[in-house]
């Protein structure tokens, strides 16, 4: 059996970077990954700022002891002003450009104001309540690096330099489907021996969390033919094929045979607990020209660069396929998207309970964090338990072979790193 760690950096040392690019509006691009490095093309703040309501005053004309001055200009936020006289002082309100010639602002609460005149009544240092320009940022600065995923903050540093437009990557393309006579739609009535499709709906956000372009195909017939032409149609206009369930030892299932006549799989036993079995491998592209008219059209495009479309099989379990999906198929796909750092940061938190059982294999355990700061067990672990993962707000990550002893310390993984 593979680690997981071996697993991970399998996946992430195949997975290549997808070309096709484009430029979007900065309002448009939330959850997209930066193509290119946003580099800022001026100084923030543009010019000194003050930073209080007050008065801009000069040093030099308090260096003689004299606290009061007559007050020579007024200057509001949005306006430019003149230099400041000597001898004087100017209204100034926050936000607004410093006069050249002042370097000091003397906040409002510290003087008195009396006609067109105001009286210190604080000795300010340099530039005291003066924002200097480029203190936040300085002109030809990196201010975002290519493969950055923009939050909205990124997206509000960008327009704080002027940035009406941002290159882009394209979306990952994902074609998903799923295997199980067994399945049911919601909404359908259930027969004996049926279950809801609840990994539709739990993979399909995931994916779309992502901000991938996803092409549901919904339940696949358990049949070889029927799986072989969904794997060719889905390989020609996607980057990846993520499909659920059927691939655990030994099961008689179509997708395994199906995979290896269209392309290649490696199947892999990662001794993870929920969620063993992972599928990895491609599918080959039908080569151009040999498609219908509407996808030869695109074959000229990004998505058909390569000569084949990767291929992720989860196992069916909710569970298994959630946890598998978040510490796999999420870095996979984040890679592909062209971003730099895929691995979730991890928190050190102090395990509120005791598991004695320990599991030779590296379990992700299903927590909460108390008010006490520290972490609840969800009482049942089984990979079945998707209830496990409404109620918890993060995975334990604990090594093989390790039991846990109330007190002790633990790596938690917060859903938070995991479903952004
Ligand atoms: P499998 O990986 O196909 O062996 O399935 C393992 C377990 O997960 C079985 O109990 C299946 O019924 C269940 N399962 C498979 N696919 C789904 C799905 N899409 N939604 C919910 N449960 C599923
Ligand atoms: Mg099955």
């Amino acid at each position: 059996m593979l680690s997981t760690a071996d697993a991970l950096a399998t996946l992430l040392g195949a997975a290549v970077q997808i070309d096709g690019e484009q430029t979007l509006p900065t309002l448009d691009a939330l959850n997209r990954v930066l193509a290119a490095d946003v580099i800022s093309p001026l100084d923030v703040p543009p010019m000194n700022t003050s930073s209080m309501d007050g008065y801009a005053v000069r040093l030099a004309d308090l260096a003689h002891g004299d606290r009061r001055l007559p007050v020579s200009q007024r200057v509001p936020a949005g306006h430019a002003p003149q230099p400041l006289a000597a001898g004087t002082a100017a209204r100034i309100f926050t936000g607004a450009t410093v006069p050249p010639g002042a370097d000091a602002i003397v906040m409002q609460e510290q003087t008195e104001s009396a006609g067109n005149e105001v009286t210190l009544l604080h000795t300010p240092k340099a530039g005291e309540w003066i924002t200097q320009q480029g203190a936040d940022i300085r002109r030809g600065a990196v201010i975002l690096p290519a493969g950055t995923r923009l939050t909205p903050q990124a997206l509000g540093l960008a327009a704080s330099v002027g940035c009406a437009e941002l290159h882009v990557m394209r979306r990952v393309k994902v074609a998903v489907f799923f295997t199980g006579d067994e399945l049911t739609m919601p909404g359908e009535p259930l027969k004996p021996g049926a279950i809801y499709n609840s990994n539709r709906f739990t993979l399909r956000g995931l994916l779309e969390k992502l901000g991938c372009d996803v092409t549901d195909y919904g339940i696949v017939a358990d049949k070889l033919d029927a799986t072989r032409a969904t794997l060719r149609d889905a390989a020609r206009e996607h980057d990846l094929i993520l499909t659920c369930g059927g691939v655990s030892v030994g099961e008689e299932d179509h997708v395994k045979p199906a995979v290896e006549a269209e392309g290649r799989l490696s199947m892999w036993q990662i001794a993870m607990k929920p969620g063993k079995p992972l599928a990895f491998g491609a599918v080959r592209r039908a080569p151009v020209g040999t498609e219908s008219p509407a996808s030869a059209a695109s074959a000229t495009g990004h998505a058909t660069a390569r000569a084949e479309t990767f291929f992720i099989g989860l196992p069916g379990n909710p569970v298994s396929s959630f946890a598998t999906f978040v510490l796999f198929v999420r870095p996979f796909v984040l890679r592909l998207a062209g971003v730099r750092t895929v691995t979730p940061r991890a928190l050190s938190l102090r395990a509120d309970f005791t598991q004695q059982k320990a599991d030779r294999r590296n379990e992700f355990l299903r927590a909460r964090v108390n008010a006490a700061g520290g972490l609840d067990l969800f009482p049942n672990q089984s990979s079945a338990v998707l209830t496990s993962t409404v109620w918890g707000d993060g995975l334990i990550d604990n090594p093989p072979n390790h039991a846990i002893s109330a007190g002790e310390t633990v790596r938690f993984i917060p859903f938070s790193e995991l479903l952004n």
